[in-house]
């Protein structure tokens, strides 16, 4: 493996660590994780970074353009768009899906943005990926604007099951929160994703204090009467305002009080795996509901997880400051082979942990809407 190949590698502040080529340079040939016949490519294997993590789950950021404005997410104008020139054309990232599943031992792909219903190709790059051996999992993460016309085409081009982004059932809240008076569009996208066999359907929720923290009932009993899978996610320091602080976050924990004042939680005792959410089951069962504390309850150590963004950079963590860029190497014409160890190369710098806790820590400068959440 070439070290002095490209990727910029740096620590969360930029520095290449001292003696880090030697850091990265294993002395004896990593394990490969899952060892597969790839036909020429001898030494071909997975995902694996220095802490013998073995990622196997991509998100794929096809856009950072949103048609919401989610005030933990995005600010409300000012964000300068990607140039579409920038941006991976379709083809390019049904290519990097394909050298990932076939090369890298990818075995979910996961499409977000940005809003990914605002790419035209869509329905084309979740067929290119659905039509992969071994045939991944594929799935969308919406704000399902729009989904209620694309489910059906969507549902055809083979993808799996869709996660929803919804905050509150409250239409003046939802304006509040998101900028925009679309609430209906999302309640009909998420039946629609319901009617076209997308399921499980999942909701994800951000809950802030003072703002909906009073939605968190209520949006459980909706899920609950409509089949969807409703999971909270602690406000992460990924805004684009950088105005994040951990006082105002609602941890798991006071999510889970809350919860409780109205219905029974017992821990799901299904095998977690590397799923960041952690379930309980909702008065008994069968319904459950998620927490994913990812920064109260990190859990970093089981991470699967690698980034692509629109613009075709490797993000080894959502919290990582540096990035490797595939998008010029393969504009420059670099074979699957080269793509693939450049992946592998950005892997292995990946950190323990995302150092929220940590004193030096620092926000990426994306904020979440132009990573890929
Ligand atoms: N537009 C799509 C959507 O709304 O689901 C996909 C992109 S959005 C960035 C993906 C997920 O990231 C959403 O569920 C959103 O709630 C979550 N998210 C965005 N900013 C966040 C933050 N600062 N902390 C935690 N979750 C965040």
């Amino acid at each position: 493996m070439r070290v002095s190949a490209p990727g910029r590698l740096h620590d969360r502040r930029g520095v290449v660590p001292a003696g880090y080529i030697r850091q990265v340079t294993p002395a004896v040939p990593l394990p490969d994780p899952q060892p597969r016949a790839v036909p020429g490519s001898p030494g071909t294997g997975g995902l694996v970074d220095r802490h013998g993590r073995v990622a196997t789950d991509l998100r794929v950021s096809l856009t950072d353009r949103c048609n919401l404005r989610c005030t933990y997410c995005m600010p409300e104008e000012g964000l300068a768009w990607l140039p579409k020139v920038e941006q991976l054309t379709d083809d390019e990232v049904a290519r990097l899906v394909r050298i990932g599943v076939e090369q890298l031992g990818i075995r979910e792909v996961r499409f977000t943005g940005g809003e990914p219903l605002l790419r035209p190709g869509l329905p084309g790059i979740v067929a290119a990926a659905t039509a992969l051996r071994p045939r991944p999992e594929v799935s969308l993460t919406t704000n399902a604007i729009g989904l209620a016309r694309m489910a059906p085409a969507l549902a055809a081009a083979g993808l799996d099951r869709i996660n929803v982004s919804l905050d509150t059932l409250d239409r003046e809240r939802f304006r509040q929160l998101t900028h925009r008076d679309r609430l209906p569009d999302v309640l009909a996208g998420l039946a629609a994703a319901q009617d076209a066999g997308l399921t499980p359907v999942k909701v994800n929720t951000v809950l802030m204090r003072g703002i909906n923290d009073v939605d968190a009932v209520p949006l459980l009993d909706f899920c609950l009467e409509h089949g969807y899978q409703l999971r909270f996610i602690e406000q992460m320091p990924l805004d684009g305002g950088h105005t994040w602080n951990r006082d105002r976050m609602v941890t798991g924990e006071e999510i889970l009080e809350r919860l409780s004042a109205t219905h029974t939680l017992t821990p799901d005792t299904e095998a977690r795996g590397s799923a960041p959410a952690e379930r309980w089951l909702v008065d008994g069962g069968p319904a459950t509901v998620g927490v994913i504390a990812s920064v109260t309850r990190s859990f970093c150590g089981s991470c699967d997880r690698t980034r692509l963004t629109a613009d075709g950079q490797i993000r080894n963590c959502l919290f990582a400051r540096e990035e490797s860029d595939l998008r010029t190497a393969l504009r420059e014409g670099a074979s699957d082979q080269e793509l693939a160890d450049r992946w592998r190369i950005a892997t292995l710098g990946k950190l323990p942990g995302h150092g929220i806790d940590d004193p030096s820590f620092l926000q990426p400068a994306r904020p979440m809407s132009a990573i890929g959440g």
